[in-house]
């Protein structure tokens, strides 16, 4: 298989499908420029090879075409100052202005088309549909855009002689510019350093972890996490599991949990999981205590209760303070160390040092020569508000492409290069 590595990109055009979907403030200013950085190594190797570069992505969920507020055009000064070189815009994906742009594209220059879901085509979706359409009028709008998706994925293609897919964060959507572009150039199709960095260090994480390997799953409900919970009690020798899932084991087992969140739909699953735990001999570890908080605000009381005792009104919303020194501990004795997800609602700062506290050990475990990834949309946001992202061994750009790759499930943007 071509790699990055190892292709000619002299005199060639490569299409690179990038994850440039960053945010912006009211003026359309770039205020996070983690993405388009990390895209900078790819477009540079085509680049000094004697290629030119096509950029392709999305940013965020038009749902028409030229909403201006998504236009890629106001994020063009933040990719030029990333690459130190002029990057040419064409207002468009599929007229003649972005084929005229990219036929004349030399060597060393870069072009970039318009936000890909201004266009239908790209996810493949009906768009604009009555909200009382009849079946028959969906299933044709249905067909009508797979049918015209095909020409949209043959005009990306026609532009360019090679596509480098670096965009993990969309791997998991069989899209036109993730996965189905790809098949138009058999011979001539490579992941970047993006993708190729993500793969790697996931694979080995999973497939041949230093042990013992310790997950840290955090987040908001056990509903939401149970698939990974369970692929990951196949690999793990410890685990520990926090954030609002925590009450819901808590009430499975007969605990008082007060207003905290709570899914009785899942207790069965819950004892389930404590069950497996057991029998793998997987030392599992949950919050024995909580911070609980009369109101879901920076403005709350707060205080200490043991997490399967809590008053009526009051919920859980971090781990409590022996929590902290338990998992820390644990964190200290792992080699391997997954992290995804917050152990507390740790967008409101008095309820954030739980999180921190997480955060923090798994940087000194790191310091100690352990390997840490961290991802996950809002783990990567909490290491990032701790200015602690370059103290763990790999932050991860992917949240929902991550948890599928980690349950197992083969992602399209992935297979699309792969076969
Ligand atoms: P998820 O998307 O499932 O990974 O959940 C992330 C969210 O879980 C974050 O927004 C946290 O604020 C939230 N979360 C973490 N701990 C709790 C808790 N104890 N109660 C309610 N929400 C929580």
């Amino acid at each position: 298989m071509n790699t990055i590595d190892n292709y000619d990109f002299r005199g060639k055009r490569a299409i690179i499908r990038v994850d440039f979907n960053v945010p912006l403030d009211e003026q359309g200013n770039v205020t996070d420029m983690t993405r388009i950085r990390a895209a900078v190594p790819t477009i540079r190797k085509v680049l000094e090879g004697g290629g030119s570069v096509i950029l392709m992505s999305h940013l965020g969920r038009p749902k028409k075409n030229n909403d201006m507020k998504y236009s890629l055009r106001q994020i063009v000064p933040a990719v030029e100052q990333a690459l130190g070189c002029k990057v040419l815009f064409a207002g468009d994906c599929m007229g003649e202005e972005a084929a005229r742009m990219a036929r004349e594209l030399k060597p060393g220059e870069v072009m970039m088309l318009e936000n890909l879901r201004f266009y239908a085509e790209e996810e493949g979706k009906p768009r604009g549909l009555a909200e009382d359409a009849s079946e028959e009028e969906k299933s044709a709008a249905k067909k009508a855009v797979k049918a015209s998706q095909k020409e949209f994925v043959k005009k990306l293609a026609s532009y360019a002689d090679v596509y480098i897919n670096d965009a993990f964060g969309t791997a998991h959507r069989a899209h036109a510019s993730t996965a189905l572009i790809a098949d138009l150039f058999p011979n001539d199709k490579m992941f970047g350093y993006v993708m190729e960095n993500e793969l790697k260090a996931i694979d080995k994480v999973l497939d041949a972890p230093q042990r013992p390997f310790l997950a840290i799953l955090g987040g908001s409900k056990v509903s939401t996490k149970i698939t990974i919970i369970e692929r990951l009690m196949d690999k793990v020798d410890k685990l520990i599991l926090g954030g609002g899932m925590t009450y819901t084991f808590m009430a499975a087992q007969g605990g008082k949990v007060g207003r905290s969140i709570c899914e009785p739909d899942q207790f069965d699953t819950a004892r389930a999981i404590l069950e497996k735990a057991k029998a793998k001999g997987i030392e599992l570890v949950l919050a024995q205590d909580a911070l609980i908080a009369d109101d879901f605000s920076e403005h709350a009381n707060t205080r200490q209760a043991p997490s399967n005792d809590i008053p009526d009104g009051w919920e859980g919303v971090d781990i409590g303070e022996e929590a902290k020194r338990s998992f820390r501990e644990v964190i200290l004795s792992a080699k391997t160390i997954l992290w995804n997800g917050p152990v507390g609602v740790f967008e409101i700062d008095k309820f954030a040092t739980g999180t921190r506290a997480v955060a923090d050990a798994i940087v000194e475990a790191t310091a100690h020569g352990a390997y840490s990834l961290v991802g996950g949309g809002d783990s990567v946001a909490a290491v990032n508000k701790f200015g602690l992202a370059d103290k763990v061994s790999y932050v991860s750009t992917g949240g929902g492409a991550l948890l599928e790759y980690m349950e197992g499930i083969e992602l399209p943007g992935v297979a699309a290069i792969r076969k």
